[in-house]
């Protein structure tokens, strides 16, 4: 009896381990200018709702950071309510350029794209280039070859290319969508991180941002935190916002909440605006931004979900 006992309790032991672990995701849907349409506001929520709750099924059944972010991403990606994926934003020539990362924080494996003109899921071309290739940023002509050798399907460029997106840039009036990202902290402790958007409306061709640069959209450590940025890409960029985030924790003891204070305020103090969400390797969940809004939504293996578009 006293064998079975025993047994029964180191078979049942790594299950109690792992459920007691926290776990949790939140995503955000781009830091901008949001107006009071209750509609639009209504779908986005939704969507930002649908993302977190996809995202957590996949930590909740046990799954890696990194697909949950994967996964999240992908739903904001195929909305089309934001500017990523299926919804981005046109260039000053008319076309789509989108821009994408990845990274998972216990081996710091990542990938990223950059100017992805002809796939659907930009976050699953940061993936592969993670997983499957040596490197770790392919961008232009290069996309395109990779996802030929790994025979996956590109759309049709002009599919991405809207009458309603075509008469915005026209007009000069271009409604704001947002960039996207996710952070999971997952069962086993495992941080991931990404990022994806279709960058700023009617950039230059061929202009990257920091959504697929890591360290600067994106960044994930085991040891400290997860981080996906959105804003004006190239102060991201200069302040090196991500890693900067990471590292405020890791060499100068900050907590979460003032590592994020201090670089979005380094941001604003260089004259612009955007919005960060971040989880750190003991679960604590933040999110900040200095625009009038930012689509964003979180849960927890602790029993809290919120979804907001206004702080
Ligand atoms: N950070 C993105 C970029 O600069 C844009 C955004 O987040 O709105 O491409």
């Amino acid at each position: 009896m006293k064998k079975i006992i025993v047994v029964g309790i180191i078979f049942l032991l790594p299950f109690w381990v792992f459920s007691n672990k926290p776990f949790a995701i939140i995503v955000h849907g781009g830091a901008g200018t949001y107006s009071n349409d209750s509609i639009q506001n209504y779908k986005i929520m939704q969507v930002i709702s649908d993302a977190v709750e996809k995202g957590y099924k996949v930590l909740e059944n046990g799954g890696a950071a990194v697909d949950a972010v994967e996964t999240a991403i992908k739903v904001l990606e195929d909305s089309r309510l934001f500017n990523a994926g299926k919804g981005s934003v046109l260039n000053e020539e008319g076309f789509v350029e989108m821009d994408a990362s990845i990274m998972e924080g216990k081996e710091l494996k990542a990938g990223a794209v950059a100017g992805v003109r002809d796939f659907p899921n930009p976050i699953s071309l940061a993936r592969l280039v993670m997983e499957k290739t040596p490197h770790l940023l392919f961008a232009g002509e290069g996309v395109g070859k990779l996802i030929d050798r790994f025979q996956l399907k590109r759309i049709n460029p002009d599919s991405l290319v809207t009458p309603e997106k075509l008469q915005e840039i026209k007009s000069g009036k271009i409604h704001k969508k947002g960039t996207v990202g996710a952070v999971a902290l997952d069962k086993y402790g495992n941080i991931a991180a990404g990022t994806s958007t279709g960058g700023i409306a009617n950039k230059m061709v061929g202009r990257v941002g920091d959504s697929p640069i890591i360290g600067a959209g994106t960044y994930a450590k085991n040891s400290t935190c997860g981080v996906s940025c959105t804003g004006l890409g190239e102060f991201f960029i200069k302040q090196s916002a991500a890693f900067h985030i990471s590292a405020l924790i890791e060499y100068a003891n900050y907590s979460l909440k003032d590592a994020v204070g201090y670089v979005l305020s380094e941001i604003m103090k260089m004259g612009a605006t955007g919005g960060i969400i971040a989880i750190d390797k003991n679960g604590n969940i933040f999110f900040d931004y200095t625009t009038q809004g930012m689509p964003c939504g979180y849960k927890s293996s602790s029993g809290v979900k919120k979804v907001l578009i206004f702080k």
